[in-house]
């Protein structure tokens, strides 16, 4: 087991990729706080999965776009179980339409739980993790924040600040053993993309080389690989899986 003794932190883990991580990080051996922001049955029954492996974990409600929520549920963290080894910020969300009859207020929430939710866990695990000379943090980012996408202008300059976020928090955090990595899913088959029509599914297969939807472990095993001392000497980079859609 890679993780075997490593704390891991996974915001938006009571589903989809976020769930598939849990349980993945789980497998190698990690101790994982589950952090949910509504999805409180969904988070227990991902705590109870991983124990009924084997494995242990911890369920913890945060809305990651608020920053003092953040600074209590990460020192809380820290008090309880000592350390962070593994910050994976995966908590996201859509708020989709037209740029010209987009509200300010999707526009706000997609950044404040996508982007600001991001730098709000970096913002306090980093003192530990650099004291600890010890972290790994994979940010979920997005196909789209590099590409950009018709009707999401909110989630793409969301996805894109995550990228920029990354490479920065990965510049100032180096030199004390920390890495910061973001992986870039295409389009992955969960509640966040159940919701397509059936036409544009199959309008985005048809650019997809390798033809279909990824799963939410094809993303997960990308993420523990960035979090495991196999990519110790990885950093600042963006993984994308996206079945070669960005080709
Ligand atoms: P999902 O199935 O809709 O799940 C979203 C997760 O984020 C849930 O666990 C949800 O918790 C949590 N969340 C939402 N708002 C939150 C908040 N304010 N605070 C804390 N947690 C919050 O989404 P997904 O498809 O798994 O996507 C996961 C990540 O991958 C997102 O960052 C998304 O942008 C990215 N991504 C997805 C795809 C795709 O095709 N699916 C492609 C590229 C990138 P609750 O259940 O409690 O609401």
């Amino acid at each position: 087991m890679m993780l075997q003794g490593k704390t891991a932190v996974v915001t938006g883990a009571s589903r989809g990729i976020g769930k598939a991580i849990a349980l993945e990080l789980a497998k190698e051996g990690a101790f994982v706080v589950i952090n949910y922001n509504g999805s409180t049955e969904k988070a227990q029954e991902v705590k109870a999965e991983i124990e009924k492996n084997g494995g242990s974990a911890q369920i913890f409600q945060c809305d990651v776009s608020q920053y003092e929520e953040c600074q209590t549920f990460i020192n809380e963290v820290i008090k309880k179980y000592g350390k962070i080894d593994i910050l994976i910020n995966n908590a996201g969300i859509t708020k989709d339409g037209l740029l010209m009859r987009m509200t300010e207020e999707d526009f706000d929430r997609v950044l404040d739980v996508n982007l600001k939710g991001t730098f709000h866990t970096i913002r306090f695990v980093s003192r530990q993790m650099m004291k600890q000379r010890y972290g790994r943090i994979v940010n979920m980012a997005s196909v789209v924040g590099i590409s950009g996408n018709a009707g999401q202008a909110n989630y793409a300059a969301s996805k894109a600040g995550v990228i920029g976020l990354t490479k920065a928090a990965a510049k100032e955090l180096a030199s004390r053993g920390v890495t910061v990595n973001a992986v870039a899913p295409g389009f992955i088959e969960t509640d966040m993309t159940d919701q397509l029509p059936e036409k544009i599914r199959e309008a985005v297969i048809g650019q997809i080389p390798l033809g279909t939807f990824g799963k939410p472990e094809d993303v997960a095993k990308t993420v523990v690989f960035l979090a495991s001392d196999h990519a110790s000497y990885i950093t600042g980079q963006v993984i994308q899986v996206d079945g070669g859609m960005a080709i």
